[in-house]
Order: C-alpha cells, then sequence, then structure tokens
C-alpha cells in the first residue's frame, strides 16, 4: 500500500514505525501515534515540545467542551470547542548548562517512534549529538492506561554516551496551552483554561488545577517523578519552578558516560465533570497515590487491551496486500482510543476526528453512523452507552423543533456538550482568505442517522430494554419531526421537505436563491419514507404497558400514525430522465463543470467549494457533488429493503438502475470527505468489485497516507477509519442482519485472501471465515437459544457449539 512520496505506508503486523526526525510530518505522526483511552488521549508529540508550528502536544478529555467568543467581521460569534487540556508530557533534559533538548538546533543521529498496537505503547528513540560533540541517546516509552482511566505514564531513559557532567531533567505540567492546533481557526479566540492552582505536593509530586472559563469544568492533573541510575533509585530533591498555571520539578543527577538514567513520570487526571469524585484536585491526588510502579501499571494497560483485542478478532490469510490487516488494525486501535469501556457513563459521543486534535473542534456529527455498525458486534453495551449521548440530549432536540416551528425532535447537525446546534455561522475559505456564513447546519438528515443507528443497534442485539427505554422514544420523535417539515403539494399529490442540505454539502442553495438550502433531497426524502415505516414498527415491537406509556407521555394517536403511514407511500422522491434518483430537485438542471479543466489547473480538486468560492463562483451552479449523498441509501439501504421502499412510494424504482446511478455520481463527485471512498467502495462490491477494492484501498489510505494533504494531522478521520472495518464485515463477507436472521451475503474480493473474524450476535460468539467460495459459521459454545443464519436464500438454524458451510 503506497503512502507518501511513494514509500509504503509505515505499519507491518502490529506496528505503526517512523524513522527519522522530519519536521513537516510531526504533525500527521502526532496525529496516528495519539495514546488514548477513551476516557482522554494524548498526541504522539516530543515530550519535549510545546506548540511551535511543528509540534502540537494536544491533550483532550472526552466530553469536555467550552464556549468562547470572537469578533469577525463585525459579528460575534460563538464557538464550542473540545478543550486542549494541560499538557501533561513535558519532560526535557539538558547537559550539564547546555540548553534543553531542542531537536531543531541539535545534530539529530536517530529518530525513530514506534506505536505498538497490541499493547497501546508509544516508543521513541532518539540520539543526538550537541555543539560541543556531546553524544546523549534516550529511549522514551508512555502509554495512557487502558485498564485505569484517570492515568498515564510516561519513561525516559537517558544515557550520556561521551560525556560526564550534571544531567538536568525538567518534568512540568503546562495549564497555559491554548486551541492553537488548526490554522483556519486561528482567528477565533483560544484560551479556553483559567488558572486555579499550582503546588507541589509530597514525594516529587506536584499538581496543576485549572478551570474552563465557561464551562467551568475544573481539571486536575497530578504527576510524580521517580529517577534511577542504573536501576538505582536515587532521591530526587527537585527544584520547583512555578508560574500561573503552570509547574515544574527541576532534578540534576551527576552522570559518567554509559551511565543509565530514568525517570518515570506518572500523571493522573480528574474533573469535574467525572462521577463518584466531588474534588477533582483531590481525586487526581488520590489517583497517583494509588497507581504502582511504571512496569506495574504497563501490565495492567497491557492486559486491559489484550482484553479489547479479543473483541475484535480479526486475520486475513493470503490477502495480495499484506498492509490491509496491519492498517485496519491501526484503525481499530484509534477507534478504542476514542471511546472505550472508560467511555461508558461519561456522558460522550462520537467526536468525528476522534480525541486526537482539534479540527471540527471535537464536535459530533452524523460519523457515528459509520461507527456503530462495528461496535454493535463486538462491545454493543458501549454501543448503547453512547446512544445515551443522544437520549440525554432529546429535550434540547425537542426545543429546537419548536423553536423553529416544527414538532418531535430536531437533532443538531453538530452537537458538543449540551445538545444545541454547534455548526459554526462563518467559516474561512483558507484559499480566498473569506469568512463565509455557513449554512450546512440545515443537514437535518443527522436525525435520520441517530434513528437508523438505534434501530440497528436493536437489529443486532435484540436489546428490547434499550428500545423500550430509549430507542422507540428517540425513533418517534424524529419521525415526528420528519412528519412536521414534509408539505403537501396539493399538484403533485405528495409530500416536499424542503430547505434543507445533503450529506453533500456543496449545495446550500439554488444557483440565484438565497443561501437557506435545496429542496427534496432524495436522501432525506427516501429515508424519512424509511423510518416513518420504522416509527409504526417500533410500537408493535414494545410490550404492551411501555408502548402505552410512551404513546401516552409523547401523544401519539391513530390519526397520527395514519399519517406516518400515508406520508410513507406518498413522499415526493426526484429523479432525472431515464430512472436515476436526482440528489434533488432541480439537480438536473444544474450545468456540468469542465472537470478536466479544473484537475489541469488545480490538481486536486477535493474542494471544489472553495476553489470556486476563490474563483467569485459557487458549487451550487453545478452537477457536482463533494460526498456520497444519493449513493448514501445504497449503502444504507439493501438493492431488496429498496426495490421494497419505492415499491411502497410508489415508484416505478428497479434496482437495475443501481449501476448506472453509481456511475453517474461517481463521476461528478470530488471527494472532498474520507467518507466518499468508503461509501463509494461499499456501493460498487457488487457490479464492480475491482473498482470496490481500489477504493477500499484508498479509503484505507485516507489517514496513515493522509490523502487529504494534511487533514490528519488536525485528528484522524474516525468514521472512514472504522467504515473500513464495516466494508469487510457488512460489505465484501456480507453480514446483515434483518427479520431476527444473521444474513450472509458475500461480494467477497478474492485478493483479499480469506477473512476470519469474530462477532457477538444474539449472545453467540461467532466466528465467521470468508474465502472465495465458501462461507463458515461458527457459534461457541453455551446455553443459549439457536439462531437463524441465511446464506443467499439457504435458510439454517446454529445451536451453540456448532459450524455451518455454504458454498457460494
Ligand atoms: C463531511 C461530513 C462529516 C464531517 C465530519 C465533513 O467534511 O462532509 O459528512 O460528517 O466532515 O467528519
Amino acid at each position: 500500500m503506497i503512502g507518501d512520496e511513494g514509500k509504503p505506508v509505515p505499519v507491518t503486523e502490529w506496528t505503526l514505525r517512523y524513522e527519522g526526525y522530519v519536521p513537516r510530518e510531526e504533525g500527521l505522526r502526532e496525529a496516528l501515534c495519539t495514546t488514548g483511552n477513551g476516557y482522554f488521549a494524548t498526541r504522539g508529540a516530543a515530550p519535549e515540545s510545546a506548540a511551535d508550528g511543528t509540534h502540537y502536544p494536544g491533550t483532550y478529555i472526552a466530553g469536555c467542551y467550552n464556549q468562547l467568543r470572537t469578533e469577525i467581521t463585525g459579528r460575534t460569534v460563538e464557538n464550542e470547542s473540545l478543550v486542549n487540556a494541560p499538557n501533561w508530557l513535558r519532560l526535557t533534559f539538558a547537559a550539564d548548562d547546555g540548553p534543553w533538548l531542542d531537536l531543531g538546533e541539535l545534530e539529530v543521529l536517530q529518530h525513530q517512534l514506534e506505536l505498538d498496537l497490541r499493547r497501546g505503547v508509544l516508543t521513541r528513540k532518539l540520539r543526538i549529538r550537541d555543539g560541543q560533540g556531546r553524544i546523549t541517546r534516550a529511549v522514551c516509552r508512555r502509554f495512557v492506561h487502558m485498564g485505569a482511566a484517570h492515568l498515564a505514564a510516561l519513561e525516559m531513559t537517558i544515557v550520556p554516551e561521551n560525556w560526564s557532567g550534571r544531567l538536568r531533567i525538567r518534568s512540568e505540567l503546562d495549564g497555559t496551552v491554548e486551541n492553537t492546533g488548526v490554522p483556519r481557526y486561528r482567528g477565533l479566540n483560544s484560551r479556553h483554561l483559567v488558572p486555579v492552582e499550582a503546588r507541589s505536593l509530597a514525594a516529587a509530586a506536584m499538581l496543576l488545577v485549572v478551570e474552563t472559563s465557561q464551562s467551568h469544568i475544573r481539571i486536575a492533573e497530578a504527576s510524580r517523578s521517580r529517577l534511577f541510575r542504573n536501576g538505582r533509585r536515587v532521591e530526587e530533591n527537585p527544584a520547583v519552578i512555578s508560574e500561573p498555571g503552570r509547574i515544574g520539578h527541576e532534578l540534576a543527577i551527576s552522570v559518567a558516560p554509559e551511565d543509565e538514567v530514568t525517570i518515570e513520570k506518572t500523571v493522573a487526571i480528574a474533573t469535574s465533570r467525572d462521577h463518584a469524585v466531588s474534588d477533582a484536585a483531590g481525586a487526581a491526588a488520590d489517583w497517583l497515590e494509588t497507581a504502582g510502579s511504571f512496569d506495574e501499571m504497563l501490565g495492567q494497560h497491557v492486559l486491559a487491551w489484550s482484553h479489547l483485542w479479543a473483541r475484535f478478532p480479526i486475520d486475513l490469510r493470503g490477502s495480495e496486500d499484506d498492509q490491509v490487516l496491519p492498517v485496519l488494525r491501526l484503525h481499530i486501535f484509534h477507534l478504542l482510543q476514542t471511546v472505550s469501556p472508560n467511555s461508558m457513563d461519561c456522558d460522550v459521543g462520537v467526536p468525528a476526528r476522534g480525541l486526537h486534535g482539534e479540527a471540527y473542534r471535537g464536535h459530533i456529527f452524523w460519523d457515528d453512523l459509520f461507527v456503530f455498525p462495528v461496535l454493535n458486534l463486538r462491545i454493543p453495551e458501549l454501543s448503547r452507552s453512547l446512544k445515551g449521548y443522544r437520549y440525554r440530549r432529546l429535550p434540547a432536540a425537542r426545543r429546537a423543533a419548536a423553536e423553529a416551528g416544527h414538532k418531535g425532535a430536531m437533532y443538531p447537525w453538530q452537537s458538543g456538550s449540551d445538545g444545541t446546534e454547534q455548526s459554526a455561522l462563518l467559516h474561512l475559505n483558507p484559499k480566498s482568505g473569506r469568512w463565509l456564513p455557513d449554512t450546512t447546519y440545515l443537514q437535518r438528515h443527522v436525525g435520520l442517522a441517530i434513528a437508523y443507528a438505534a434501530w440497528h443497534y436493536y437489529q443486532a442485539t435484540g436489546d428490547l430494554e434499550f428500545l423500550a427505554q430509549q430507542g422507540a422514544e428517540m425513533i418517534l420523535e424524529i419521525a415526528r419531526f420528519f412528519a412536521s417539515i414534509a408539505a403537501y403539494d396539493r399538484d403533485r399529490d405528495r409530500y416536499m421537505i424542503r430547505g434543507v442540505v445533503g450529506p453533500d454539502e456543496f449545495h446550500t442553495s439554488y444557483p440565484d436563491g438565497p443561501d437557506a438550502g435545496i429542496d427534496n433531497n432524495a436522501y432525506t426524502n427516501v429515508m424519512t419514507a424509511w423510518l416513518l415505516l420504522r416509527a409504526i414498527e417500533v410500537l408493535d415491537l414494545l410490550p404492551e404497558h411501555r408502548r402505552t406509556e410512551l404513546t401516552e407521555k409523547l401523544h401519539v394517536t391513530v390519526t397520527e400514525l395514519q399519517l406516518w403511514d400515508h406520508l410513507s407511500r406518498r413522499i415526493f422522491v426526484p429523479f432525472h430522465a431515464g430512472g436515476i434518483i436526482s440528489q434533488f430537485e432541480g439537480y438536473d438542471d444544474l450545468k456540468e463543470l469542465d472537470w478536466e479543466a479544473y484537475r489541469a489547473k488545480y490538481g486536486d480538486i477535493s474542494r471544489l467549494d472553495r476553489i470556486l468560492e476563490a474563483e467569485n463562483d459557487s458549487p451550487n451552479r453545478y452537477k457536482i457533488s463533494k460526498q456520497a449523498d444519493v449513493l448514501m441509501l445504497f449503502y444504507l439501504l439493501s438493492a431488496e429493503e429498496l426495490t421494497e421502499l419505492f415499491r411502497h412510494l410508489g415508484y416505478p424504482w428497479d434496482s437495475r438502475c443501481i449501476p448506472e446511478t453509481i456511475e453517474y455520481y461517481l463521476a461528478r463527485t470530488s471527494n472532498g470527505s474520507t467518507l466518499s471512498a468508503l461509501v463509494h467502495a461499499w456501493v460498487l462490491a457488487r457490479a464492480n468489485r475491482d473498482h470496490a477494492v481500489e477504493l477500499f484501498a484508498e479509503a484505507l489510505r485516507s489517514d496513515v497516507a493522509d490523502l487529504q494533504g494534511g487533514t490528519t494531522a488536525e485528528g484522524i478521520h474516525l468514521a472512514a477509519m472504522v467504515g473500513t472495518v464495516d466494508v469487510l464485515q457488512r460489505c465484501f463477507a456480507g453480514v446483515e442482519l434483518r427479520d431476527d436472521v444473521l444474513w450472509l451475503n458475500p461480494f467477497w474480493p478474492k485478493s483479499l485472501g480469506t477473512l476470519e473474524f469474530s462477532i457477538l450476535y444474539r449472545d453467540h460468539l461467532i466466528t465467521l471465515s470468508i474465502a472465495d467460495h465458501t462461507v463458515r459459521v461458527s457459534s461457541g459454545p453455551g446455553g443459549h437459544l439457536p439462531v437463524r443464519v441465511g446464506c443467499q436464500g439457504r435458510l439454517r438454524e446454529l445451536d451453540p457449539g456448532q459450524s455451518l458451510t455454504f458454498s457460494l
């Protein structure tokens, strides 16, 4: 698999490895070498570094948001961001009275970063020579504890190779950091942290407390240093350096050539958002006190990772590209660092860019749609807990709908702390330098994704209690919202949904109209019909007492259900002449873009919106898409489901148009989102498997090869990462959960060899093995009820401990 500048991507087996010190690549490496545990994560930045244009050592605590106001072009805008928490990494050294470690000023003889994906440990090896010829080498290992959410540890062993004297070491907790990780946002205020307290604790330990300026979340970090020379503990006696928002300890030790000096830095983080915590500072100090040595913690951390990996067994044998499996592991690894069992009960969602950087300000979009199918079948309890984030924000979504004059629940396109809309009102086009109004918040389809995810979680788990407690209420209220924005058009005898933006964010208005969305986005309308049917079905599934409670509480009447049924048959869907589903009404009247001319002029044209705006033109005038929009329908619904839905809607749609529809939109999509290659790989799997495999490889390379030329440094693209695992399981391997049957309809590409993976389905741990001509399904032993498994129309029962083989 080819990465940057024609080099292979830097993953093998269970390792991501970078050689050499390349300042312009630091940002990318930092994002991809992030270590985290679902409660917090820290970028893989050099411990001695500060934000300086090359390095960006960010730490992000899940759910820790703060709002700031900024004046831009005469308007006051308010932005909520996932806060960059105090930098706990800071650890540096110096020889005698020489300067502190700075790779930019030294001769770098060796620099290697190695991320061990199985164990979640980042190792950095460094060998440097200073201006006086002193050679020093250092090895630094660090991890964010997967088994104890509040702890992290860093161990550095420093060896003076050819000098003796005084080795100085400085360890700090730095709360003067700001949110400056994304150049485009630098015009916005970025100082979220207010210093509260900084002091030394007993035994070479220190404490830093800060508070976010608007949300008033206290963040406490406590750290302790232990010093060893040649394996023997040395008394630390640190000198204290302190200034507002920052505290440090400086240690000095005399060394001779080849002495090994090791410093262990252990850190505990707590916030006032945590459960069972009355005082963040006290909690951090307590966590620190109970933390064992580096090696003891490491043992527990590795054990926790081994338990997580046991939920995600995946193997590809005989694949033509031996990097596919390691990249998939990298993607699973970053998923579990963003959300893990440590995230449960933390009231957090799935941030689009992980806990790995500041792009999109840590907001939560519809991207969890691409993440849940993988979690549902492996850690369903985590999936359920993450859905709680949306359920708790149902009142905010109801309020938003009511304020806009609608019924039900209108979820925000970008969500942060409290479920209100957090989309920016203005955004900067870096190509033109202009701040522009941003109406992409009109992506009402986010609600459809939330309902779809709730429904599919139930399909995967059979968890009726979730449906009864939370899922049904969200599905009903979202359905009610879409029914309320659908307006009846007498001439057409159909319902219209006007003034929205589809998944393709390029079209936010008609060419000469006000910036207020487009009408009848096919994806939104078809999924609304799907949702209204599910809303009716969900009521039938509930136990009678709960159905009564819910219909009474929400005032769902028979008349309303009849309206939903009627709407589900009469929503308008636009088509082009020739049977192609139109992305929205009027799309067909737009101009064709001269793609070749734009490619020749600009090279990378993925962000055509920025290019056109900088030319004083607008994407609204052209038949162009940023990412899959109509094609999302083929991604979310099988050809059979879609055929049935169009029949229900009274449209003579034929699934034989799918290949032509795919070709039509592929030719008009600039792929300005990493979600594009993923969805396109999926929808092509049936019609053009070779092309699908090429796009799958592109989706695999999205982050590890930084295909968008710099965006990964600002945070991983979590949906694209996790989506690649889902393409394997639900698309190529064809796992489909429908009508209480585990269906297997593989479109398995021979070039990928043999896939073996396991899923949890209705209490069965099911191992699937998919090769060119056969599918083998085995269930682990146990006393649970049999499940039904179907393959290409053949239906069989699978008992615990039994295996079935289907030939294709
Ligand atoms: C995409 C959205 C996505 C968001 C966050 C945007 O570039 O267009 O579909 O939700 O990124 O990942």
